[in-house]
């Protein structure tokens, strides 16, 4: 670094106090200067923000004593001794360098000591350097989920568009077959392909939608109902890959503000991973379902008896395009998709799973506020189908 100026000395030094202050307040990094003894001649703002440091804390930092007080309350592992920068600089040969775990705030602290010269080299204290490490490992992470978020938001949203054209086209020769004069078994199966081309449909559309980012309308919602709709739509498929499904339904569930159809995705998608998953060690397997709420959310557990999620996996299926699956059989989409839709709504989802014994996926979501909405009328969702017994 290099200071040209013709004017006085004080006015330089003013100047480059207050320039160096800027660019300390432009890094990323926490910076502290000693003098010989210990004694703190500069700290940058972003110490105190590192470290969470309230006001009276802040102004009484004078040496490195105070700051390793503080520092050696807050530690993960008490028994870590901070030392000083210049041991911490000897012992390190000339690396200077370690690592703080701090408890409070929860934070990863990279600790690097210098000795600093002066401008005929000679030695005038000691520079500390403190950088959160822990954010830094962090990053590539959050953008490589970023970069496959957007990836995933392009995905969804063009093959959306590309099957919306053929859906359309279903759905009017599916009408057209309806107004033909059909045995009642034909005209009855026409009347299915209508509705599930329509379901299909408003996926396609929601879909859309998700990848736009757009709010869907949201309203009043029974899960409870939201469930029995969709096993009603994928029982026979249940049926016939022999999977027992037990229904624990809370009666006193409260309703929550979701988009319906968004709801569905989120159950079907659910169950689906559990039928698969049962597939793969076994011709039967049993999926129950429950519905629970506390004060301000609504729970649904999805819980198979399937392999179970492996420990090391637990974090990253929720990942866009994290799949076990065979190529044909899986896109690592599907929980990924759910944990947006959950998120829009204010809502979340986790998975517990002792490998072996199945997983549990449970889902929360906000209960809707108590203005005068009432519960949509049970005479609208479709009898459960035969294959599902009422748990307790
Ligand atoms: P996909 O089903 O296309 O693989 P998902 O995002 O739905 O995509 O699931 C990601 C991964 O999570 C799956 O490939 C699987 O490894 C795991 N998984 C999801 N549900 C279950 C389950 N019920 N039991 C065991 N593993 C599961």
């Amino acid at each position: 670094m290099r200071f040209a100026s013709t004017h006085s000395a004080a006015a330089v030094a003013d100047a480059a106090a207050s320039e160096l202050e800027t660019i300390l307040g432009l890094s990323e990094n926490a910076f502290v200067l000693y003098d010989h003894a210990g004694a703190i001649r500069l700290a940058s703002d972003r110490l105190r923000n590192l470290l969470d440091l309230s006001d009276a804390e802040w102004h009484n930092l004078r040496t490195f004593s105070s700051l390793a007080r503080i520092l050696s309350a807050r530690l993960a592992h008490p028994r870590q001794r901070l030392a000083p920068p210049w041991s911490l600089w000897e012992a390190g040969r000339g690396i200077g360098c370690e690592r703080v775990e701090l408890a409070v705030p929860e934070r990863t602290l990279e600790r690097i000591a210098r000795p600093l010269h002066n401008a005929s080299g000679a030695a005038a204290g000691w520079v500390e350097r403190y950088r959160d490490a822990g954010a830094e490992l962090e990053l590539p992470a959050k953008l490589l989920q970023t970069d496959k978020l957007a990836a995933m938001g392009q995905l969804v949203a063009g093959i959306a568009h590309e099957l919306s054209n053929p859906l359309t086209a279903v759905l009017g020769y599916a009408h057209l077959l309806l107004d033909r004069p059909l045995d009642p078994k034909a005209l009855a199966d026409a009347h299915r392909i209508c509705e599930e081309t329509e379901r299909a449909s408003r996926i396609v559309r929601s879909l859309l939608m998700l990848a736009r980012e757009a709010k869907l309308e949201r309203i009043p919602v029974q899960l409870n109902e939201v469930i029995e709709r969709t096993l009603w739509l994928c029982n026979w498929d249940l049926q016939r890959a022999g999977i027992r499904m037990e229904l624990n339904l809370d009666p006193a569930l409260p309703l929550t503000l979701a988009n319906p159809v968004q709801l569905q995705q989120i159950v079907l998608n659910l169950l689906v991973n559990a039928q698969q998953a049962i597939a793969e060690t076994s011709s039967s397997g049993q999926i129950t379902l429950r519905t629970r709420h506390g004060a301000d959310q609504v729970f649904l557990q999805v819980q198979d008896s399937g392999p179970g999620v492996p420990a090391e996996l637990q974090s990253r299926i929720f990942e866009p395009f994290f799949t076990t699956k065979p190529m044909g059989v899986g896109t690592g989409l599907g929980l990924s998709i759910i944990a947006g839709i959950l998120r829009q709504h204010g809502g979340d989802i986790q998975v517990s799973s002792v490998p072996g014994s199945g997983a549990t996926f449970t889902i929360t979501l906000p209960i809707a506020q108590a203005s005068g909405e009432s519960s949509p009328s049970r005479e609208e969702s479709p009898r459960i189908a035969s294959a599902v017994t009422n748990g307790d």
